[in-house]
Parts: C-alpha cells; sequence; structure tokens
C-alpha cells in the first residue's frame, strides 16, 4: 500500500463525537498518523503493536491496515465504541480494550504507537505515564509530542533512548470553542525509541 492510499482511508474515520478538553482529545489527522505507520513499516515495527489512547482508533486501525496485529488502549467509553465502528467500517480486526494506561499489563507487544495528551491542560497527566506505560511494555515506542520535548523525554526514558525525531506538520481542526481558527498547522514532534527491556 501506498502512504497516499493509506492516508485516504484513514480520512474516512469519524473523529471524536464530543471530545473531552480536560482528557485532550484530539484525533491524529490522517497525514500523521499515515506518516508515523510508515515509518515503522520500514523499520519493520509493525508485529504486534498496542495504540495507548487510541481513541477512534485511527492509529490502531491504521496499523492493522499495514498488516499488524493490533490492539488499541482507551479510558473513554464513547470514543471506544466509535473505535469499534471505524474498524468495521474499514473492515480490519482490532482489539480494542478499555483501561487506563496505567495499570496496564499487556505481553508480547513489539510497538506501542501513541499520540498521548501533551499535558496542556493542569487536570491531565500529560504524557509521562503513557511514556511509562510504553516503556514497559513494548521494545519500540513510536510517540508524538509538543516541539521542544527532546530534553524531558530524553531524562524521563534512560536509561532507554531516542533514536530518531522527526518534525511533522500537524492540521490541527476547530475542535473546541476557543479554537479561533477554522483549521491551524502546527508542528509536532515523533520520535522513535527503543527500550532495553
Ligand atoms: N490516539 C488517538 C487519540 C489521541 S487523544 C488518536 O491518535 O487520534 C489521547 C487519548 O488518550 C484520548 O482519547 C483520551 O481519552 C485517552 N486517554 C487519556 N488518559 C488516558 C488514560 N489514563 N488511559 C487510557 N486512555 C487515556
Amino acid at each position: 500500500m501506498k502512504k497516499k492510499q493509506l492516508e485516504m482511508m484513514l480520512e474516512r474515520l469519524e473523529g471524536f463525537s464530543k471530545p473531552s478538553f480536560i482528557r485532550e482529545q484530539y484525533s491524529t489527522p490522517a497525514s500523521v498518523a499515515a506518516e508515523l505507520l510508515f515509518l515503522a513499516a520500514m523499520r519493520n515495527d509493525l508485529g504486534r503493536v498496542c495504540d495507548l489512547g487510541c481513541g477512534t482508533g485511527v492509529l490502531a486501525i491504521g496499523a492493522a491496515l499495514m498488516g499488524a496485529r493490533a490492539v488499541g488502549v482507551e479510558i473513554d467509553r464513547d470514543a471506544l465504541a466509535t473505535a469499534r465502528k471505524n474498524a468495521d467500517k474499514l473492515g480490519v480486526d482490532v482489539d480494542f480494550i478499555r483501561a487506563d494506561v496505567k495499570s496496564l499489563e499487556l505481553e508480547d507487544i513489539d510497538t506501542v504507537v501513541m499520540n498521548p495528551p501533551f499535558g496542556a491542560q493542569k487536570a491531565s497527566e500529560g504524557d509521562r505515564s503513557f511514556l511509562s506505560s510504553a516503556q514497559r511494555i513494548a521494545k519500540n515506542i513510536y510517540s508524538l509530542h509538543n516541539r521542544g520535548s527532546l530534553d524531558f523525554i530524553k531524562k524521563y526514558i534512560y536509561p532507554n533512548t531516542v533514536q530518531e525525531v522527526y518534525c511533522i506538520p500537524f492540521p490541527l481542526k476547530r475542535c473546541f470553542e476557543f479554537h479561533s481558527q477554522d483549521m491551524k498547522i502546527i508542528e509536532v514532534e515523533l520520535y522513535r525509541i527503543t527500550c532495553s527491556n
């Protein structure tokens, strides 16, 4: 499959019906999801894949379309229901599990893919618990973060290591009242982390 094809398929997926501000529910745009998944495919990392905080499922479903055995973990019931519908719509098999990433135990995961809450909202714990959980369960991590996160991430994951960092344009659609423009492009960083556990 070509990257553009994957992107077009993922564009058909439904996003959050009522995005929660506190949980920082932003869907990963199809272009960003396709970028992340192609990078992982090139590195042969799409074996058994877990999408942490899968929301409406774009990364897990995309991974399954690329041939991975995918599982999506999410705390929000409504988002999970949409994720299941989305998987059916594209005819892929993904295991969706309702769980809190903090207490998640999963075995035999090769790779975690994730777009964690960035921690911009005080009530959210941000990306720390996602990074901890990802390191506990997987050998490779592909994770999206705010620009300028390198120092924090390097320190936080030590002795595991950041292998690659990519800057990716992230089209942000207006989904909360306080957003003044309909669409704004921000830049996010994609980290590839390997774990020695
Ligand atoms: N991965 C999706 C959604 C990203 S938004 C996408 O790429 O489109 C982050 C998601 O993490 C939200 O759906 C939110 O509900 C979920 N989340 C936040 N805290 C969580 C936790 N402790 N356990 C599981 N999911 C959580």
